[in-house]
This record gives structure tokens, sequence and C-alpha cells, in this order.
């Protein structure tokens, strides 16, 4: 075991953010068996546990770590396949599939190490068939690899079904305690209604999560309501397009929205009775902004949308699509758009990711009786808006150690 399970660990900072109460000025959180103990100051925590040790970054700021929704490891960082449309992006990733075998494990580690060193605890993940998953459970990080599949290289509805729970189940064995595969229905577009739906049931049954891609791109709503453009010339014209509705009616209609459903994306098309729909389901959402505007896909009514209380949390998307697996720069990206306050945006990458994901009982904040997922922070801005200040530093290489169940797995600072 590591060190830092085996006794009690007194993490402090010169400022501590728990998230769900207001900053602490010195403040710690005490760690024992991967879990956070108590929370407070420093003084007194340290009064109280002599023989604990203590780590203390008197000059940095101690936030819960980032929780990023939606995610794919593997892309690499360069040579993106162009394309000035969603689906002349999607055809060249798709033509380059075959040569991306060969490197896809490299780019999943590369990826999760840079979440990493951003200041990520908890990714969720998605990949073809759950074939990142090593990689993120080697990381260090927790979290869930959603399995995609795709029916048309498997059989009927029933038999490509069958093959992606079996695969799930498959993939569970021998995981670290905190990570876990899942199903992920891709999207509208290369999912057909019956393997949705028979998707959607199989896992609710079993009392698992569910995610997909829904309202990414203008071509998607073109897809689904007209049966035409880009996407129908790469898919065919099969029989589930046109069907005359939005993409967050048509998932509706398959049962494929529901509380245990992250829908990524949601940019383009997402009207008011849209949202109202994804509300009433209790369906959450992953925001991925800088995707969305280098794919020219739109902007989602994020600010709507939780206020008519649909959880929302931020998605990095992989790196053919977007910058940076950094979710706290995701973040700011977010909060300029939407005209945020810091302090909103530093909960919509922490606890409301965690909300998105149904995970907040376990991490988002800095609370007793959480896991010890955490990032400290180098900051200097103590003026104004001291959230924004993190967010700012956080996004932009100030990450100085990030810890997951109490486990330091990244520390550029030594202490
Ligand atoms: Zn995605």
């Amino acid at each position: 075991m590591p060190e830092s399970r085996a006794g009690s660990v007194i993490f402090a900072a010169g400022t501590l953010m728990p998230i769900s109460s207001p900053p602490l000025r010195d403040g710690a959180v005490l760690v024992r068996g991967g879990r956070i103990e108590a929370v407070g100051d420093l003084a007194d925590i340290g009064g109280k546990n002599p023989d604990a040790e203590v780590r203390f970054f008197p000059n940095n700021t101690l936030i819960p770590g980032a929780v990023n929704a939606h995610a794919h490891l593997g892309f690499r960082r360069k040579d993106a396949p162009e394309g000035a449309t969603f689906s002349e992006w999607l055809g060249g990733l798709i033509e380059r599939l075959p040569e991306k075998e060969a490197w896809t494990a490299e780019a999943a580690r590369d990826c999760a190490r840079e979440a990493i060193e951003a200041g990520t605890t908890y990714m969720a993940e998605s990949s073809p068939y759950g074939e990142c998953l090593p990689q993120l459970a080697e990381s260090g990080m927790a979290g869930t690899v959603y399995a995609e599949f795709f029916p048309h290289e498997i059989g009927t509805p029933e038999e490509a079904v069958e093959f992606i729970v079996a695969k799930v189940h498959e993939l569970r064995a021998g995981l670290p305690e905190r990570v876990d595969a899942q199903v992920s229905v891709h999207s509208p577009y290369t999912v057909d209604p019956e393997s949705s739906r028979l998707a959607a049931r199989r896992t609710r049954e079993m009392g698992w999560t569910l995610a997909i891609h829904l309202s990414e791109s203008p071509e998607e709503v073109e897809f689904l309501k007209s049966g035409t453009g880009g996407l129908a010339d790469i898919f065919g014209t099969n029989e589930w397009g046109g069907v005359g509705v939005s993409p967050v009616r048509y998932a509706q209609s398959l049962e494929l929205l529901a509380p245990e459903t992250i829908a990524a994306h949601l940019a383009t098309g997402v009207s008011e009775e849209d949202i109202e729909v994804l509300a009433q389901t209790g369906a959450a959402a992953a925001h991925c902004p800088r995707s969305n505007a280098f794919l020219r896909c739109g902007l989602a009514p994020v600010p709507a949308m939780i206020a008519s209380g649909i959880r929302v949390g931020m998605g990095t998307d992989g790196l053919w699509s977007s910058p940076s697996m950094n979710l706290f720069e995701e973040t700011l990206f977010a909060v300029e758009l939407h005209g945020m306050s810091g302090a909103a945006g530093l909960e919509l990458a922490t606890l409301g990711g965690a909300r998105a994901l149904g995970i907040d009982d376990g991490t988002g904040t800095l609370d007793a009786g959480k896991w010890a997922d955490f990032a400290v922070v180098e900051t200097s801005r103590e003026d104004g808006d001291p959230e924004r200040g993190v967010l700012e530093a956080a996004a932009g290489g100030g990450v100085a150690a990030t810890v997951v169940g109490g486990n330091m797995i990244y520390n550029r600072l030594g202490t």
C-alpha cells in the first residue's frame, strides 16, 4: 500500500476551497484510508492529530479535483482530421481508424497523464468497445470507461446489445476499486433505434449508467429531421434518419434519456422544449465548448439548462477536436462564453461533473466522508474573483499536485 494509505495525512494549503462551503485560509483536510475524515483550519486539525504526517502548500490553493464528464483518451495531439464541417471531420476520422490502431494505446497514456497534470481526478472516457480502459485503469485516476458499440459490426440489435453487455462484464474484471466500465450508445447516427432502445433498457435494468453523444452538430439535426446531409452521405440513407424530430426528442422516444444518462454536447438545435424534456427525464449533460467551437457545432444553452435543473458537467472531448485534456482550461473557456463567475465555473468543473455522473456522494467537493480527490494549484491572485484566479492558474499549467483517493499521483513541488 502507498504510504499515504497507511496512516493519517493532513493536506493543507494557504487557501482551501471545499466548493460546498466558503474558502478557508490555511485550511486542511485530514485523510485516512483514502477518504477525507475532517476539513477545517490547519491549526485545529493539526492540534487534534499530532501524529499525522503534514503536507502543507502555503502558497497554493487546494480544490477538489476536476471531474471530466466526457473525454476520449485515444487521440494524439497532432494530425487531427481536417474538415469544414462535422461530417467531413468525422469522415476523415473514420478513414484513419485502421492507422490509429498502431498508436491508440500510447495516445491514451499520454492523454491520461496530461489530464492528471492538469488536476483531473475522475474521468468519464468513451472509446470503441472500451479500448482505452487499460490506460485509464493504470493512470491512477478514478473513472469510468463507456464502451461504445457499433451494431452494424456485430449483428442484430439483440446480438449487438448482448455483445456489449458481455464485453462490459469482461472489462470489469480485475479493475482498481474506483475504475468502472459501462455502455455508451455512441450517437443517433451510428447506432440504430432498436439497438439504442434495447441498450437503454438492458443497462437500466441492471442499474448501470449510459453515455451518449447527442445533438452535437447541425448535420445530426438535419439527419434526424430529414434524413439528408453530410451524415446521411457517410452512413447511408438508412431507415432511421428523417424522423422529423429533434435529437433530444428522438433520444427520448428510444428511452435513452433518464437520470442514469450522461448526454455529451447538446450544442446544436436544443430548443426550450428540448430543455424541458431533458429536465423532466433527469438526463445529465456534459458541456464540451472547445470541441463544439472547433467543429463549428454551435453553443450549448448551458445557463438555461442549469436554470431548468439539468445537471451539467464539463468535458474536454478528445484531442482531435480539442486543444488539451485540461478540464479547467475547458471550463475557463465556458466561463468566458457564458459570462459566468469564477465560482460558478469552478463548481461546474468539480461538483457539477460529479453530480452529472451521479458520483457526488463520493467526490466533487472537499467534505468528510468523500474520497480524498483534489488538486493543489499555484495561485497568486487574491483580489476580485479568487475562484476565477484559481481557474486561470489551473488552466495555465498551475496545477502542482494531484491527489486521488489520498494517493499523490502527481507532485512537482516535492512537498
Ligand atoms: Zn465525444
